[in-house]
């Protein structure tokens, strides 16, 4: 027998515990051949002051075992802690998280049983990089940050994982109607590395009324490739319309290190009740199996689930009188799909896993980034935030008297919104908020703006008293505007 494959284990809160006991129960069972290291992470580690909920131990492991099964982790609500799984994606690069949900039925009720759809989210970038600010009393801010290297990969990826699972189609979900930069950006890379696929047909939808058709009519999709906060949304919704959110696994694949998962979380308010379902992390227990070469121990307990399911062995939140045999506790369950190893589904397709390959996930740095990251940025201008909530009348003569002959005040917005200069057929702007963007731009279009002209207003500025809080430059890349526009400017 080859070497048994390491893998470190987290047992998680919650619910964590039971569901990881029953799952680890199953595997056993499956001829896999891996060999467990326990870690400590979440909760506990949380209370003994660790502020990302991870110790140094768990990381050596992680690191010398590059696989990761973990079950879920409660996050403690409020300031100064982080979340942990945020925490492990990027400290591990895990940039696409790929989440599958397929409808059961006639086992499991669903109102889809054509439901049969794979969701790619890009797993490091957007609103989760946790980058935020007071910008003054009133506002907050929280910023989104989307780069070209991380929307080709993780398109890439989807296109890959579609042409490698015989996937037929990639749809691509955006905001980029409001977004133009970053979703622009976005749906920008999908159209170039779709034309790379042309045997996989795409498509491209504006991500609400999106995930108004996942929502009623998911059979129309099969691939879904989107970013970060959209992919945690409509992944909770397939999951949940497959049947329930107990249902559905996920991978976190990057270049070195992946982590298997359930895509619910801890639900503390069932846990050591033995009644959640295992199945969401045997899902992602199977996913691993795959990922590591053991296609075979897959393959026996998907097949065993399925007949388990088949056979109305069902967990509470799947359990219907019209298709359930037996409402059955975490552990219960599990046994039941142990007594299945070996057996095949009659009703649903068995499955076969054994000549699945491996997606590579190392695609590198394209060419297009490599020309984009020579194109020169010039300085036009710069954004300061200023603290102020009386007349935006006279603030605006207060700036003028700062403007120096290279720099000069062009417009001023509050919320994105222009405030200031106002015709008389536009409205005007009251301020109820305690913050003004004023935009300054350079005189003259042929003379660039250096470092030192914009500290040279700065300091004018304070010389006039105006404080301010944040500073945005204002660049332009080979001509093309790097910045938004204000509405209205
Ligand atoms: P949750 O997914 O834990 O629970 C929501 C509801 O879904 C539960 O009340 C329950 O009714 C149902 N549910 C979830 N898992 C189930 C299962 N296996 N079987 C049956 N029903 C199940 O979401 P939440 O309540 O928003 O989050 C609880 C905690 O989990 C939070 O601290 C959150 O930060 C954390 N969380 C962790 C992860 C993770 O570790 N990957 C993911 C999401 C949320």
């Amino acid at each position: 027998m080859s070497k048994p494959t390491p893998i470190t284990i987290a047992y998680g809160d919650g619910i964590g515990p039971e569901i990881m006991e029953a799952v680890l129960k199953i595997i056993s069972y499956s001829g896999a051949n891996i060999e467990i290291e326990t870690i400590d992470i979440g909760e506990q580690k949380y209370k003994q002051g660790f502020t990302s909920g991870i110790g140094p131990k768990a990381w050596e492991s992680i690191k010398r075992n590059k696989i990761l099964f973990k079950a879920p982790i409660t996050t403690p609500q409020g300031g100064g802690y982080k979340s942990l799984n945020v925490t492990l994606r990027k400290a591990l690069g895990l940039y696409a998280n790929i989440r599958p949900a397929k409808a059961n039925t006639p086992f499991v009720k669903t109102n889809f049983p054509d439901m049969d759809l794979v969701v790619v989210r890009e797993n490091e970038e957007d609103l989760y990089a946790g980058v935020e600010y007071r910008v003054t009393n009133d506002i907050y801010q929280s910023v989104k940050l989307i780069s070209r290297p991380g929307c080709e990969r993780i398109v890439r990826y989807a296109f890959e994982y579609a042409k490698n699972n015989d996937r037929k189609k990639v749809s691509c979900f955006v905001k980029d109607n409001i977004m133009k930069m970053t979703d622009g950006l976005f749906h920008k890379v999908f159209d170039e590395i779709s034309a790379e696929y042309p045997d996989i047909e795409t498509d491209s939808h504006i991500v609400d009324i999106a995930a108004a058709r996942v929502a009623t009519n998911p059979g129309q999709f099969d691939v879904i490739v989107t970013e970060n906060l959209y992919g945690d949304i409509i992944s909770d919704i397939t999951a949940q319309i497959s049947g329930s959110v107990g249902l559905a696994g996920s991978s976190n694949i990057g270049d070195e290190y992946a982590m298997f998962e359930a895509i619910h979380g801890s639900a503390p308010t069932m846990a050591g009740q033995n009644r959640a379902n295992p199945s969401g992390l045997l899902q992602g227990a199977i996913l691993m199996l795959n990922h590591i070469g053991q296609g075979d121990a897959a393959e026996k307990i998907q097949n065993a689930w399925l007949k388990a399911l088949e056979d109305g062995q069902h967990t509470a939140d799947i359990y219907d009188e019209s298709t359930s045999k037996a409402k059955l506790g975490t552990q219960e369950f599990a046994d039941e799909v142990i007594k299945r190893l070996g057996d095949k589904p009659t009703t649903y397709p068995a499955v076969e896993y054994k000549g699945s390959k491996k997606i590579t996930s190392k695609f590198g740095i394209s060419k297009t980034v490599k020309a984009s990251r020579k194109e020169d940025a010039q300085l036009v201008g710069v954004d300061v935030f200023v603290k102020h909530s009386d007349n935006v009348d006279e603030l605006a003569e207060k700036l003028h008297d700062a403007e120096t002959d290279k720099i000069r005040l062009k417009v001023i917005s509050i919320m994105g919104q222009k405030a200031w200069p106002i015709a008389e057929h536009e409205e005007k702007k009251y301020p109820y908020i305690d913050g003004y963007c004023c935009r300054f731009k350079q005189v003259d279009e042929k003379q660039p703006l250096t470092p030192q002209d914009i500290l040279l207003l700065l300091s004018n500025l304070t010389e006039k008293d105006i404080s301010y809080s944040k500073l945005e430059y204002l660049q332009s890349y080979d001509g093309e505007l790097g910045y938004s526009k204000v509405q209205g400017e």
